[in-house]
C-alpha cells in the first residue's frame, strides 16, 4: 500500500518532530507527522521543565522565528523563574516548570489543528530511497509513505535499552517500546551510528514528603511569559522546594556501586557530563559534602514530584535507601524509579548546516538522533530541519543562522563541524558572542528572519518594527501600538544596551572579523584528500566534515591556522581559475 505523497514527512512527534512538522506546514508544505503513539505528542520524557541557562535563550530565539515551544510553555507552566538575576544580562535565562500533561496535550492540540498537517500513528521501519535520494519511509507493517523530503526525529527510541540496577529491558523511554528497525536501515544506507546514554531520577508522592524540612522556592512574581507574543500568564503558580544530599546518602551510593549499571560496566555508552547521575557526582567529587536537590511538581492534577538532581539507575532497593537518607524524604514513597537509557544516534558531522544528510539528498535528521540532549536543543533543530526541507523543495537559499546571530546557529555549527563525543547540551560558554546573544534581545535579533520565512504575521511584524524603533532611536509610541511589546520593555532594552556598550562594540568587531572568513567559500566538490600540503589527519577531518567556508573549517577540532591558510590559498586559486574560465568563455 502506498499512501498519497507529501512534501515533508516527519518521523517522531517529540520536541524536534513537533517543531519540524509545524514549521513546514506553516510554510505551506503538505506535511505528514508519523509517530509511534499519537497520545504522547510533545511528551516530556524527563523533567517537565523548559529553559534554563542558555537553553532559555534557545527557546526565546525559536519563538522569535515563529516556533511553538515558548507559546506552549506559557500555556502550561506552573512556575516561571529567571535564573541568574544577580548576574549579568548575558547569562540571565528564563526557566519554567510545566504541567507535563498540559504541555503534551496543548502541543497535541496545536499539531492537530494546524492546516496542511496530518498526524498519523505508525512506526517507520526503513527509509525508502531511489537513485536521486529519499522517496519516503516504509512502516513496520509495510506501508509505503511517499514524500519529497523526510525529517527523522526519533529521540531516545532507536534500539533503546533501559537499565535499572543490573536489569535491562528494551524501551524508548519508560513504558514505551523502542523502534528496533530504523537504525539498521540507516546503516544500510551508509550512515554511521553510535550509542549514547542518559538517565532520569525517581518520582515521589507529594504526601510522603516532609516539606517543613526543605527550603521553599517561589517563582517570579508576576510570572514573566516565555513567548514574546504572550501578554499575561493565566495559570496559578506553584512553589518548588530545595533539599540536599548528605554523607548517609553518599554512603548508600558508594556501597552499591558494583550494582550500578554505570559502574559495573553494563552501560558502555557515554552519558551527558554536564547532566550527571548522582552516582557520577558522588564518585567524581568525593570531597563535596552535599549536592542540591530540587523537588518540583509534575503538574496541577498529579501528586507526583520530580526529584531534580537525583538522576540514578541504581537498583530499586538502593534508590529507596538513597532517597530516604535525604532530609525531608525520610518517609518518601517512590512512585517511579529512576533509570538510564542507551540508544542509537547518528554522528552529526554527517549533516550539512541545513541538517540534511550529506549522503542521502532530501533526508534530514533533528533532535536527540543527532547526539544532543534536551527538549530545547531538539526543538531548535526540528525547526531548522523543517524550514530547510521546505526551502529545498522551493529551490530557495537555505536557512542558516551564524554563530553571532543565535545560539541556534552555535548549536547547529557545533554539531555539524565538531561532532559529539557525549550528549551535547547548550551552555553560554559555547557561544563566543554571548553578550550579544541574550534572552532579552532574541526578538531584535531574529523576528526579521521569522518574517522572511513567513512564520511571523505582517501585523505582528509591524508592531515589532515600532518597538525596534523605540529601542534604537528612543522614539515614544503609545503602548497600544506596540503590544505585546511596550515602552517599558523598550526602555529596559536601551538600558542594557548602553550598560554593555563598550563590551558589545568589541564583541561585534570580533564577529565582523570572523564573518570575513565565513564569507570565503571553499569550492564545492573539492577533493580534500588531494591537498598534499595538508597532513593526513587534517585531510581526513576535512573530508568527513566537508566545510563550506574557511570559517567553518577553522572550527574543526584539530585543524591548525596553518591548515586553514593552505585551504585559503587553494580557495583563492580555484576562484581565480573560475573567473579566468568565465572571461575566456565570454570572449
Ligand atoms: C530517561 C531520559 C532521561 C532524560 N534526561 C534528560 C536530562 O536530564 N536533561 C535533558 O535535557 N534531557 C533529558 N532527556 C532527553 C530529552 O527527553 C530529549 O532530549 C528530548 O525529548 C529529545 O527530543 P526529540 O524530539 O529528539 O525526541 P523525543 O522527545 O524522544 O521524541 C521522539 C519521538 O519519536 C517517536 N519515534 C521514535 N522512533 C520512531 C519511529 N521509528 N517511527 C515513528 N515514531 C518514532 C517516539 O515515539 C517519540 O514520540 C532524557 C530523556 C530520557 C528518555
Amino acid at each position: 500500500m502506498i499512501e498519497r505523497p507529501y512534501d515533508v514527512l516527519v518521523v517522531g512527534a517529540g520536541h524536534a518532530g513537533s517543531e519540524a512538522a509545524l514549521s513546514a506546514a506553516r510554510m505551506g508544505a503538505k506535511t505528514l507527522l508519523l509517530t509511534q503513539n499519537l497520545d504522547v505528542i510533545g511528551a516530556m520524557s524527563c523533567n517537565p521543565s523548559i529553559g534554563g541557562v542558555a537553553k532559555g535563550q534557545i527557546v526565546r530565539e525559536l519563538d522569535a522565528l515563529g516556533g511553538e515551544m515558548a507559546k506552549n510553555t506559557d500555556k502550561s507552566a506552573l512556575q516561571f523563574r529567571t535564573l541568574n538575576m544577580s548576574k549579568g544580562a548575558a547569562v540571565r535565562s528564563p526557566r519554567a516548570q510545566c504541567d507535563k500533561k498540559l504541555y503534551q496535550f496543548s502541543m497535541k492540540e496545536t499539531v492537530e489543528s494546524q492546516e496542511n498537517l496530518d498526524a498519523r500513528q505508525d512506526e517507520a521501519a526503513a527509509v525508502w530511497t531511489g537513485d536521486a535520494g529519499v522517496l519516503g519511509v516504509v512502516s513496520k507493517r509495510g506501508v509505503r509513505y511517499r514524500a519529497k523530503t523526510v525529517v527523522l526525529t526519533t529521540g531516545t527510541f532507536l534500539n533503546g535499552l533501559a537499565h535499572v540496577g543490573l536489569e535491562t529491558y528494551p524501551a524508548g523511554r519508560s513504558g514505551e517500546p523502542p523502534a528496533t528497525k530504523l537504525s539498521s536501515s540507516l546503516r544500510e544506507l551508509g550512515l554511521e551510528t553510535g550509542r549514547l546514554k542518559t538517565g532520569t531520577p525517581p518520582r515521589l508522592h507529594e504526601r510522603s514528603i516532609d516539606f517543613s524540612r526543605t527550603e521553599r522556592q517561589d517563582g517570579d512574581n508576576p510570572p514573566v511569559p516565555f513567548s514574546h507574543f504572550t501578554e499575561r500568564i493565566a495559570n496559578p503558580q506553584l512553589p518548588c522546594y530545595i533539599t540536599y544530599t548528605n554523607e548517609d546518602a553518599h554512603a548508600v551510593i558508594r556501597d552499591n556501586l558494583e550494582r550500578s549499571p554505570l559502574y559495573s560496566g553494563r552501560i558502555k555508552a557515554v552519558g551527558p557530563r554536564y547532566c550527571p547521575s548522582i552516582e557520577d557526582k558522588v564518585v567524581k567529587f568525593p570531597h563535596k559534602e552535599r549536592h542540591q536537590i530540587f523537588l518540583e511538581p509534575e503538574g496541577y492534577r498529579t501528586r507526583e514530584i520530580y526529584v531534580n538532581g537525583l538522576s540514578t539507575s541504581l537498583p530499586e532497593d538502593a534508590q529507596l535507601r538513597l532517597v530516604r537518607a535525604v532530609p525531608g524524604l525520610e518517609r518518601a514513597q517512590i512512585t517511579r524509579y529512576g533509570y538510564a537509557i542507551e540508544y542509537d544516534f547518528c554522528p552529526p558531522t554527517q549533516l550539512h548546516q541545513t541538517l540534511e544528510t550529506k549522503k542521502i539528498p532530501g533526508l534530514f535528521l533533528a533532535g536527540q538522533i543527532n547526539g544532543t540532549t534536551g527538549y530545547e536543543e531538539a526543538a531548535a533543530q526540528g525547526f531548522v530541519a523543517g524550514v530547510n526541507a521546505v526551502l529545498k523543495l522551493r529551490g530557495e537559499a537555505p536557512f542558516i543562522l551564524s554563530r553571532d546571530e543565535a545560539y541556534i546557529g552555535v548549536l547547529v555549527d557545533d554539531l555539524v563541524t565538531k561532532g559529539v563525543d557525549e550528549p551535547y547540551r547548550m551552555f553560554t560558554a559555547r557561544a563566543e558572542f554571548r553578550l550579544s546573544l541574550r534572552a532579552d534581545n532574541a526578538d531584535l535579533r531574529l523576528i526579521g528572519a521569522g518574517r522572511r520565512l513567513g512564520l511571523i504575521s505582517e501585523e505582528t511584524h509591524a508592531r515589532f518594527l515600532r518597538y525596534q524603533d523605540a529601542v534604537v532611536s528612543g522614539k515614544v509610541y503609545p503602548d497600544a501600538e506596540l503590544a505585546p511589546w511596550s515602552m517599558a520593555k523598550a526602555h529596559a532594552e536601551r538600558g542594557i544596551e548602553s550598560a554593555y556598550a563598550g563590551y558589545l562594540r568589541r564583541e561585534r568587531s570580533a564577529a565582523e572579523r570572523l564573518k570575513k572568513l565565513e564569507h570565503v567559500p571553499i569550492p564545492a566538490g573539492i577533493d580534500f584528500a588531494s591537498l598534499s600540503a595538508l597532513g593526513r589527519e587534517a585531510r581526513q577531518k576535512l573530508d568527513a566534515v566537508k566545510p563550506r567556508t574557511l570559517g567553518q573549517a577553522g572550527r574543526i577540532p584539530g585543524l591548525t591556522p596553518a591548515d586553514v591558510q593552505v585551504l585559503w590559498v587553494h580557495a583563492e586559486k580555484s576562484r581565480r581559475q573560475t573567473q579566468e574560465a568565465a572571461v575566456e568563455a565570454e570572449s
